[in-house]
């Protein structure tokens, strides 16, 4: 979860990290060379190096995902997966396939959670960052690891899960002026980088008042096509857990965060995370398009009461009472609406011929 805290961003006093300077002084370059760049490739480009860079989870990190607050979150996960492939029948061949795995600290839990249940499949991770994938080599030492989704086994039914992948991946931004609306492009000056009106749009983008910006990520579209595509040829079902907004909406959801604070996007790039709101209507378009059901994207507060978060938690506390005061509040943050049980959405999508998901 990128939240805000009261600490001021890590960086601030000793300035930019050799790395990063080569990142800002590389983007200025190649705009010298090429012209302004769409906010996509900037943010593509900062992020991969931030990634790279660096493992940015945690309290030392830049910000707190939900599986490192408790591991009731993992749990549930791998439980609804795993009472799906039982109800499925059991089939064989199954993968579990997380993308964006962080630490590995989500795929450890749920593996756990599912073992219980006689489901132990083989782990496919798809990481680009060295450093993390160093942190999850460590938790799942019998992992595969893949650049992209389209290297997942192509063979028999995927369990897919992805909790804040989506966020990170690129955004193009429109801006609605008095003639149209025109693509954002990002451009370099003696100070940093900043964004300017640039080529009219083509999109189909919904009526809005001049100054309105529209975000739209077809990296994002794409992969849920691609997942799609295969759990409908293949079987399996896939959990999207993620910050964003049920149906299209207007507005610039494009965040930096650094050592838990808000930062400016446009300064230094590949030193914080760049993320933006999740646009789940157009997952859910681009999922059913190729055949699977799809449902949610509902609250993550309601999606884990449903999957029993109140009785694990109550179960946690009575094989350890010393903890119950903390494993209250993990499941208050987890859950509660003003915390993170609105803002963030559970989203699934099944394969035809697989059974109803528990939670929706
Ligand atoms: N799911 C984890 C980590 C979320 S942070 C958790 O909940 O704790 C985002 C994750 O996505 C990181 O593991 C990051 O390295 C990975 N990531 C970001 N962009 C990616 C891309 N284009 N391809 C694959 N992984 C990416």
């Amino acid at each position: 979860m990128r939240r805000r805290a009261s600490r001021p961003p890590m960086l601030s006093r000793r300035g930019k990290p050799p790395d990063a300077m080569s990142l800002a002084d590389a983007l200025r370059e190649r705009i010298a060379a090429e012209g302004p760049i769409s906010v996509a490739d900037y943010m593509e480009a900062a992020n991969a190096a931030y990634y790279a860079s660096r493992d940015p989870l945690g309290a030392a990190g830049d910000f707190i995902t939900a599986p490192e607050i408790s591991q009731m979150f993992g749990e549930l996960i791998g439980l609804w997966l795993a009472d799906l492939w039982l109800r499925a029948g059991k089939p064989g061949g199954v993968h579990y396939a997380e993308l964006g795995p962080g630490r590995g600290t989500l795929a450890a839990d749920a593996l756990r959670a599912m073992r219980g249940i006689g489901l132990q499949p083989p782990v496919e991770l798809v990481e680009t960052s060295p450093a993390l994938r160093d942190e999850q080599l460590s938790r799942l030492a019998a992992a595969r690891w893949h650049d992209n989704v389209d290297s997942l086994p192509a063979q028999g039914p995927l369990l897919i899960v992805a909790n804040e992948f989506f966020d990170a991946l690129p955004v193009r931004q429109f801006e609605r002026q008095a003639d149209g609306w025109r693509e954002l492009v990002v451009t370099a000056d003696g100070k940093g980088f900043r964004r300017e009106a640039g080529p009219p749009a083509e999109e189909q983008l919904p009526p809005a008042e001049p100054g309105a910006i529209a975000e739209r990520s077809p990296a994002s579209v794409a992969v849920a096509a691609t997942l799609a595509r295969r759990l409908a040829a293949r079987g399996g079902a896939a959990l999207f857990i993620d910050y964003g907004h049920e149906r299209h909406c207007v507005g610039d959801t494009l965040q930096a965060v650094s050592g838990h604070a808000y930062a400016d996007p446009w300064a230094a790039p590949g030193t914080r995370d760049l993320t933006a709101h999740v646009d789940f209507e157009a997952l859910h378009d681009a999922a059913k398009a190729e055949g699977v059901r799809v449902y949610g994207a509902i609250g993550q507060g309601a999606w884990l009461r449903a999957m029993g978060i109140d009785l694990r938690a109550a179960q946690l506390a009575k094989s350890a009472p010393e903890r119950t005061e903390e494993i209250v509040a993990a499941r208050e943050r987890l859950s509660a609406p003003e915390q993170m049980g609105r803002l963030f959405k559970v989203m699934a999508l099944v394969a035809p011929g697989w059974p109803e998901p528990e939670g929706f």
